[in-house]
C-alpha cells in the first residue's frame, strides 16, 4: 500500500550524531567549501573542496543522489537559517543536515545519517499489521491540527460480527480481512486524509478537507458501502459490516483524547441502533454521559450507605388463591432523583461491577426477612447474569441461608436466560450445585430471549416465569395467547411449574388459568408489598 496516507513525516527525529556516518563541511561567507571530510566526500561522490555549495547539492540533485526538490527545501531552509533540516536520499536514507554559523560568517554543516533513528520513531507510529497509522500517530497528527482553525472530522470506525469471522475462520482470515478493509478505506481519502488503525477491529479516519458535517456523513456512507460488500479471503466469502461514530473537529472538543472520545461514544450510538449505521456525536450524548456519570457516583454512594430497600410481590396459587411465595424487588429512591427503577440502575451497576456487592445484599437481606415470616413461604431473589462470574456466589448464597436460617427450599433463584449464555457449563455446574442444596431456580422473562426453548433443557429449571409482554398482549393477538399454551404445556410435561407475570386484568387472570398456568405474580393479584406489609400478608394467610 502506497497511499500518502502511509508518510509519516518524522520531523519530530532529533539528528544524532553516529561518529564516523557523519559528514562535515566548512562553508565561507562567499559559498566556496574551504574544508570536508571523507564521509562528505563520498555522500556528493566528488571532491568538495574548493566548490561552490550550491553547485554541490544542484549536481547531487540530477545526478539522482537525493531527491528532486531537496535543493529547494535546504535553500529555504538555510535561508530561513534554520539550524536543522531533514531529507531523503534515492536510495532511502534519511539524513540531517545540522548547521552552525561561525562568527566569520561561514557555516559547518554537519550531515548526519538518521535513516535509523527514523525507521524507528516511524515504527513505533505504525501499526504493523496493515502498516496504517497508529494511535500514536493518530494522536500527533490531531495535535498538528488543533492549532488550526480546520473543519476536520474524526470518524471512528468499528467492524459488526468481526469476531464472528475470527472466531469461526481463524486469526489469518480475520487478519487478511482487516488489511483488505483497510484498502478499500484507503480508496475513499483524500491525499491530506489519514487512516489509523487503533484497535483490533477498530479504525479512525481523520478527514480533513471538506464542507462539514456533509463531507463526513458522505464519507460514512461510502465506508459503511464499501466495507459491507463480500470479501474473498484465503477461498471464503467473507462479509461482515461497518458503524462509524463522528466527532466534528473543534466543534466536538478540543483536545484529542476528548475528540477520539466523543467519536467513540457516538460509535457506541451508531452501534447500539442497529449497525451499519453512522451518528454524529451530539450535546445530548455528552448531557448523558455527565448524567451516568452522576448516577454513578450517587449509586456507589447508596451502596456504601445502604440506602436500598426490597418490596416484596405475592405470588399466588391460582387454584384456591392460595399465597406461595413473594418475588423481593430492590427499590432505590433520593432526595433529588425520587425513586429510580431497577431496571436503570441495576444494568448501570452492572456495568461499574457494583452488581456483586449490590447482589448479595439483596440476598441476605430477602433471606432474613423471609426467615422472620409465620409460615413458610417461598422468596425469589432475582440474581444478575454476572454474579456467576463470581467463583464464590454459591458460597455466598450458603451463608446467606445460613445466617438467616431459612430453609434452602424456601430460596428460589430467578435468573434469565442472559445467565446461560456465556460460560453455559460454569454456570449449569453452579446450579446444579445449589439444587442439591435444595435451592429453587426459575427462568425469569421466559420467551424474550433468542432460543429459549433450548435453555430448557441446559437445566431442569423447577419454575418457568412468563413474560409480561405476552400476558399483556395476550388478548389482542392470537400469537401470545397461543405461546403461553405451548409454554405451560411444556412446563407440565418438563414437570417445571408455570407462573404468569404482569396480570393486571381479570380477562388476563382468567385467560391463563384457561391456558394451562398455575400461578400468577401481577398488579391484580398484588402490588409490591413493603417488608412489614409482607409479612402481615403472610400472619393473615396463614
Ligand atoms: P422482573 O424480575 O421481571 O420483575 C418484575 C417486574 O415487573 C417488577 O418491576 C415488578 O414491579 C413489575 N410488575 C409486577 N407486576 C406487574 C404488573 O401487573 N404490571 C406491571 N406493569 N408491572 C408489574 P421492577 O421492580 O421495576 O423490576 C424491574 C426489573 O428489575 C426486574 O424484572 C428485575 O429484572 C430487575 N430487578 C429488580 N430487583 C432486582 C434485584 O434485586 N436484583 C436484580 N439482579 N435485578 C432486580
Ligand atoms: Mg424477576
Ligand atoms: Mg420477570
Amino acid at each position: 500500500m502506497s497511499s500518502p496516507n502511509h508518510r509519516l513525516e518524522p520531523y519530530a527525529v532529533e539528528a544524532r550524531c553516529f561518529g564516523s556516518m557523519s559528514g562535515a563541511l566548512r562553508v565561507g561567507h562567499d559559498g566556496l567549501v574551504t574544508f570536508a571530510n571523507e564521509w562528505a566526500h563520498v555522500f556528493f561522490g566528488s571532491a568538495c573542496v574548493g566548490k561552490r555549495m550550491e553547485d554541490l547539492w544542484n549536481e547531487s540533485e540530477k545526478a539522482g543522489h537525493v531527491s528532486s526538490g531537496t535543493v529547494g527545501s535546504l535553500t529555504a531552509a538555510l535561508s530561513a537559517k534554520r539550524p536543522q533540516h531533514l531529507f531523503d536520499t534515492r536510495d532511502g536514507r534519511a539524513i540531517m543536515l545540522s548547521t552552525d554559523w561561525l562568527p566569520d560568517d561561514a557555516m559547518l554543516l554537519t550531515l548526519t545519517d538518521v535513516t535509523f533513528v527514523v525507521r524507528t520513531t516511524v515504527s513505533q507510529q505504525r501499526d504493523v499489521l496493515t502498516g496504517l497509522a497508529n494511535r500514536l500517530a493518530l494522536l500527533g497528527k490531531l495535535a498538528d491540527i488543533a492549532h488550526m482553525s480546520t473543519s476536520a472530522a474524526l470518524l471512528y470506525v468499528d467492524l459488526d460480527r468481526f469476531k464472528v469471522v475470527n472466531d469461526t475462520l481463524g486469526h489469518p482470515v480475520g487478519d487478511a480481512l482487516l488489511k483488505l478493509v483497510a484498502e478499500r478505506i484507503l480508496r475513499l481519502l483524500g491525499p491530506h486524509d489519514l487512516l489509523a488503525r487503533v484497535g483490533g477491529d477498530e479504525f479512525v479516519i481523520l478527514q480533513i478537507k471538506g464542507e462539514q458535517p456533509q463531507a463526513a456523513e458522505a464519507l460514512a456512507r461510502k465506508a459503511i458501502e464499501i466495507v459491507g460488500r463480500t470479501y474473498l479471503v484465503h477461498g471464503h466469502s467473507v462479509q461482515v459490516g461497518a458503524s462509524v461514530g463522528i466527532a466534528l473537529v473543534a466543534a466536538d472538543g478540543n483536545s484529542p483524547d476528548e475528540l477520539i472520545k466523543s467519536a467513540d461514544l457516538a460509535l457506541f450510538k451508531a452501534k447500539s441502533s442497529g449497525r451499519g449505521t453512522f451518528r454524529f456525536f451530539t450535546d445530548a450524548m455528552d448531557r448523558e454521559i455527565q448524567a451516568r456519570r452522576a448516577l454513578e457516583i450517587d449509586l456507589r454512594r447508596a451502596l456504601a450507605m445502604k440506602e436500598f430497600s426490597l418490596v416484596y410481590q405475592p405470588q399466588f396459587e391460582i387454584e384456591g388463591k392460595l399465597l406461595v411465595g413473594f418475588e423481593a424487588l430492590i427499590r432505590w429512591s433520593t432526595p433529588d432523583r425520587g425513586s429510580v427503577s431497577p431496571a436503570i440502575f441495576i444494568p448501570l451497576a452492572e456495568e461499574i461491577g457494583l452488581i456483586d456487592a449490590l447482589g448479595e445484599w439483596v440476598l441476605r437481606t430477602a433471606c432474613k426477612d423471609a426467615a422472620g415470616w409465620t409460615a413458610p413461604l417461598s422468596i425469589s431473589v432475582n440474581l444478575s447474569p454476572l454474579q456467576f462470574k463470581n467463583p464464590k456466589l454459591v458460597e455466598t448464597i450458603l451463608s446467606a441461608l445460613a445466617a438467616s436460617g431459612l430453609a434452602p427450599s424456601l430460596l428460589d433463584l430467578e435468573i434469565t436466560e442472559g445467565a446461560l449464555i456465556d460460560n453455559t457449563d460454569v454456570v449449569v455446574t453452579m446450579l446444579r450445585q445449589l439444587k442439591e442444596l435444595g435451592v429453587k431456580v426459575s427462568i425469569d422473562d421466559f420467551g424474550t430471549g433468542y432460543s429459549s426453548l433450548s435453555y430448557l433443557q441446559k437445566f431442569p429449571f423447577d419454575k418457568i416465569k412468563i413474560d409480561q409482554s405476552f400476558i399483556r398482549s395476550m388478548e389482542s393477538s392470537h400469537d401470545s395467547a397461543a405461546i403461553v399454551r405451548a409454554v405451560t404445556a411444556l412446563g407440565r410435561s418438563l414437570g417445571m411449574t408455570t407462573i404468569a407475570e404482569g396480570v393486571e386484568t381479570d380477562a388476563q387472570l382468567q385467560q391463563i388459568a384457561v391456558e394451562g398456568c398455575r400461578q400468577v405474580q401481577g398488579y391484580l393479584t398484588g402490588r409490591p408489598l413493603s417488608g412489614a406489609d409482607a409479612a402481615a400478608l403472610v400472619e393473615r394467610q396463614s
